[in-house]
């Protein structure tokens, strides 16, 4: 397919977004099982529930534009999910486990965070202020999301340090 414009890249960039997004609803519940420390576990409960609340924005955001979310299925967000489960098959220290539940669950946040900069500030050139929005207010629920699991990783990496 070839992209003709900036707007054709914005949808098919969305496209991959809603495509991660649905992906991370599937991860989300296993790595919330996996997880020891209670911490952890309500920090993705939490987290999946604004998934949930993602999702939806961005079918507002195709709806606004006119356009289907559906079509596309992101590679990237596959091979990092792909990762996550390689590492929850391991057999490790519960809070080893841990440390690397959020060392990939970061890399997630930062995946998205690098696709929602993207397209907010392509909806901004091409003006559609309401998407900015939308588009903006997951953007800072996914900075918010990688804040607290640094926050939470002072911690657990210390106890998997002590581990064994
Ligand atoms: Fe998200």
């Amino acid at each position: 397919m070839k992209l003709e414009s900036l707007k054709e890249l914005f949808v098919e960039e969305l496209k991959d977004l809603y495509s991660a997004e649905n992906q991370i609803l599937k991860a989300l519940p296993k790595m919330i099982k996996k997880a020891s420390s209670n911490q952890l576990k309500s920090g993705f409960e939490e987290h999946l529930e604004q998934t949930r609340g993602h999702v939806e924005r961005l079918e507002k955001v195709f709806q606004q534009l006119d356009e289907s979310p559906k079509g596309k299925k992101c590679k990237g967000m596959e091979g990092i999910i792909t990762d996550g489960a390689e590492l929850m098959e391991e057999d490790a220290e519960p809070d080893v486990m841990d440390a690397g539940l959020i060392a990939a669950a970061q890399r997630v946040e930062h995946y998205e965070i690098a696709g929602y900069g993207c397209v907010r500030t392509y909806a901004r050139l091409l003006g559609h202020s309401n998407v900015v929005q939308l588009l903006d207010a997951t953007l800072n629920e996914e900075k918010e999301t990688d804040a607290k699991l640094t926050r939470l990783a002072e911690n657990v990496n210390v106890e998997a340090k002590e581990a064994a």
